[in-house]
């Protein structure tokens, strides 16, 4: 080792005369030479010993300043201010005599990386890369455009370096992910805008509600996720959970519009809930999911029970899909009662699913998971004329009510539907009672509204089933005008112990006669119960007292002679 580093057609001489970089100029310069002190990377040689006996113009425009010959290597690095740190690598790689990398901080801002590479004649060369736009863009593709939170990317490389140096410490780490309530209605009905907007919105209070060392991104759409170190768990990550549900909770002003969404959280905790960051990011998945199925707006820890029940409403969901093909469902039919008469005057045809396994699946089950899967089109479609279909037989003209669900009015095809079922059954439209529940309408109310009023110009009649179990019912009741509105099953059940109760059905009874709307009353079981509704001025009734949901045939069988049903 020791003396000026000799390579190909380097002829020795440079680095003696090599005092600083203007000498570079020299017009005696020998080709080779000529050719590194102007060739595009960045260039310091130095000897065995780590001492500058060149560099190129490169170099010296990379620091702004001149090299001098004779430099040591440490102080080189001084001159890349506060780099002697970070470039503590290099002058290690001087006493090893092995190749090594490392990045730089310059003038504060720009980022280099430096190579030192030991050459075969002996020396050394420093090569330089501005690496600044690189990193940046790096940066800017972990970056979520609109909240300016990290993304998804981010997130994880952000997890798995957190993941690593918590595996040396033991120390656990959270993973809270959160899904906005009701965003999507203010998504559809105000526009993007404003959803793009509230989001921003929504964005700068979970950085509120987090400590700087908190990792928080934006996974698309609604859908968030905190990324909580260096805290004690669970303490720190249900404090944090609670604080979110509250603050995202507050009402927001957008453009003039009072907002108001929620937010539902999953927390998985490492090591315990998952050691790598797509377990722990599936886990706290798992956990919204049940916050969600919970009711919302509220958070929830992992539980690996949670795995199995996932596993269970997978397979649930293949049979679901498989089922209308495999024609495993059927119609029940639950006769309505006029109180006045005591007469059938129809039946609600309901939903039944018979696997050949599982048996009977209640609707209260998969009727849910259909909607969200959005199987629920092609199986209401098949319900709606199954009991057309069925109505249209009957001896009597009695009236058939089918459910319909919200989601049926997403695809702008159900006016098109209910047309083609009544032209294909001819069932006389009048006949046809269709029953929505406020979900239909909370979602996008002025196209759901133009929904009801293409279906009702098709002469079918429209009840609110369900009713009084939203939250804005007296609204939606002014807004379009019932043929008829079902008292929810809750407040018929409560009227024996709950005074509560009477006077809801009581005022609702009232509410129907003054709008001239036809109240039936659901889920009467009891004798008491059916007097109770009978004197708060109800006009039907259905309920297991008058009679169950029952097959096709028993129920084309009530109609045919003409029955008079005694209701109590
Ligand atoms: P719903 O439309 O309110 O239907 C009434 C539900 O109350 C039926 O439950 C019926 O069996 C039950 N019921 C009636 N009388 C009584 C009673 O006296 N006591 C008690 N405890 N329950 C009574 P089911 O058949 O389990 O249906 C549940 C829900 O599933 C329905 O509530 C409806 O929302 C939905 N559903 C049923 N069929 C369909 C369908 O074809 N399409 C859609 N989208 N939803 C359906
Ligand atoms: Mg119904
Ligand atoms: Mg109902």
């Amino acid at each position: 080792m020791g003396g000026p580093p000799t390579r190909g057609g380097f002829n020795g001489t440079l680095p003696g005369r090599m005092s600083a970089l203007p000498a570079l100029s020299i017009p005696a310069i020998p080709p080779f030479e000529a050719a590194l002190a102007e060739m595009a990377v960045p260039l310091v040689l130095l000897d065995a010993a780590g001492t500058v006996t060149f560099a190129n113009a490169r170099a010296a425009a990379l620091l702004s300043c001149a090299v001098p010959a004779g430099l040591s290597l440490p102080a080189l690095l001084a001159a890349f201010g506060g780099a002697e740190a970070e470039g503590g690598l290099l002058p290690e790689a001087l006493r090893t005599a092995r190749p090594v990398r490392s990045r730089l901080t310059l003038d504060g801002d720009r980022r280099v990386e430096a190579a030192l590479a030991p050459l075969s004649a002996g020396g050394f060369a420093l090569t330089f890369e501005d690496v600044t736009e690189q990193l940046r863009g790096a940066a800017l593709a972990r970056q979520e455009p609109l909240t300016g939170l990290c993304n998804r990317v981010g997130l994880h490389d952000r997890l798995d370096a957190a993941l690593a140096e918590a595996a040396g410490t033991g120390a656990p780490l959270a993973v809270l992910m959160l899904d906005l309530d009701r965003f999507k209605a203010v998504n559809d009905t105000l526009g993007h805008p404003v959803g793009d907007a509230l989001l921003r919105k929504v964005a700068e209070r979970l950085r509120k509600a987090t400590r700087r060392e908190d990792v928080v991104a934006r996974l698309g759409g609604d859908e968030f996720a905190i990324l909580q170190a260096g805290a004690e768990q669970p303490q720190a990550a249900e404090a944090l959970a609670r604080r979110l549900v509250d603050l995202v909770g507050r009402t927001y002003v957008v453009d003039g519009h009072m907002l108001n969404v929620g937010v539902s959280v999953g927390v998985a905790i490492a090591p315990a809930d998952g050691r790598d960051a797509d377990d722990l990011l599936k886990h706290a998945d798992l956990a919204l999911y049940r916050a969600k199925a919970e009711g919302r707006g509220t958070y929830r820890f992992f539980e690996p029970a949670m795995n199995a029940q996932m596993q269970a409403r997978r397979s649930l969901e293949i049979d679901l899909r498989r089922a209308l093909a495999l024609k495993q469902f059927d119609l029940a039919f639950q006769p309505q009662i006029r109180l006045e008469t005591g007469q059938v005057t129809g039946f609600e045809a309901l939903l039944r699913w018979n696997h050949p396994e599982r048996g009977p699946v209640s609707p209260a089950l998969f009727i849910p998971l259909a909607e969200e899967i959005g199987v629920i089109v092609g199986i209401g479609e098949w319900a709606l004329r199954a009991a057309c279909r069925e109505a249209a037989g009957w001896s009597q003209p009695a009236s058939i009510a089918v459910n319909l669900s919200p989601v049926q009015f997403r695809g702008g095809k159900l006016v098109e539907t209910v047309m083609n079922v009544l032209a294909q059954t001819g069932l006389d439209p009048a006949r046809l009672e269709l029953e929505i529940t406020e979900g239909a309408l909370l979602e996008n109310t002025d196209s759901v509204l133009d929904v009801l009023n293409g279906l009702r110009a098709l002469g079918v009649k429209i009840s609110m089933d369900d009713f009084g179990t939203g939250y804005s019912s007296l609204s939606y009741l002014q807004k379009f005008p019932f043929d008829k509105i079902k008292i929810d099953q809750s407040f018929v059940r409560g009227m024996e112990d709950n005074a509560e109760c009477g006077a809801i059905v009581r005022a609702i009874a009232r509410l129907g006669a003054s709008l001239g709307m036809r109240t039936t009353a659901e889920g009467v079981e009891t004798p008491t119960q059916l007097d109770a509704i009978r004197a708060e001025g109800c006009t039907e009734v259905q309920g297991y007292l008058t009679g169950r949901p029952m097959p096709a045939a028993q129920a084309a069988a009530l109609l045919s002679p003409p029955t008079a049903v005694s209701p109590a």
